[in-house]
């Protein structure tokens, strides 16, 4: 009968929108979880797993080509104290201005990633590590700009210190991050606030130290 028909034709209706409404919902779930677990909640951009995956690759994709990657690390100074003066919601705010700073400074191609609670990591394929130190530097120097006092005013003078690696033709990352990190220990053991290039110790090219008032 038509009534029949009516009715079967809008069972048959009614099941395809239900299963097409499950299907979207769990792809929007999918990509949900994907973002979770490649980024970082406090700044957005990559953590330390998505980071090391997408260095990986473009390392390789350089080495393939034949073409220059560096690496910097950064560790933000004393931030402990930040955190102790000012409070962690404060020391969040500087984790987020710190990688504001970065976003703005890098390249197109460059990966940025939160390394570890405040360090952070950015590859630059590419980039020979002049290059790379040039960025670290305009990095460097924009952070202490802009936060030299907190929104009331207060002297904060927050630096950050960082180190920086070119990778050798057959480099692995790790042992790229490892050249990066001794650069950026090195930073540290020389007073902070500056970039260390790490490679020739005759030739590091250290920047001046500026002394934020
Ligand atoms: P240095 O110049 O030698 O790097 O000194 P530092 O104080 O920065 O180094 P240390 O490793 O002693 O302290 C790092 C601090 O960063 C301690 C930790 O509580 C803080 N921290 C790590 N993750 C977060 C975060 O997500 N938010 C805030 N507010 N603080 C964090
Ligand atoms: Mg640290
Ligand atoms: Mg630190």
């Amino acid at each position: 009968s038509w009534f029949g028909a009516i009715f079967f034709e809008g069972m048959i209706f009614a099941m395809c929108s239900t299963l097409l409404m499950v299907l979207l919902y769990r792809e929007r779930d999918t990509a949900r979880f994907a973002h979770e677990a490649t980024s970082d909640p406090l700044t957005g951009i990559a953590n330390r797993r998505a980071f090391l995956e997408s260095a990986q690759r473009l390392l390789l994709r350089c080495q393939k080509e034949g073409a220059p990657c560096s690496l910097i690390m950064f560790d933000l100074d004393r931030f402990k104290v930040i955190n102790d003066t000012q409070g962690h919601p404060f020391g969040d705010e500087v984790l987020r201005s710190f990688s504001d700073t970065v976003r703005t400074l890098i390249r197109p191609n460059d990966f940025f990633g939160r390394y570890g609670g405040e360090e952070f990591a950015v590859v630059l394929p590419n980039a020979a590590v002049e290059t790379a130190f040039v960025i670290a530097e305009r990095v460097r120097h924009a952070f202490a700009e802009a936060n030299r006092f907190t929104p009331d005013g207060v002297p904060l003078n927050a630096t950050v210190s960082g180190g920086v690696a070119e990778a050798a033709s057959e480099a692995s990352i790790h042992e790229v991050i490892q050249a990066a990190d001794r650069a950026l220990y090195r930073a540290k053991d020389f007073g902070r606030n500056q970039i260390d290039r790490g490679d020739d110790p005759d030739d590091r090219r250290r920047s001046n130290v500026i002394r934020v008032a």
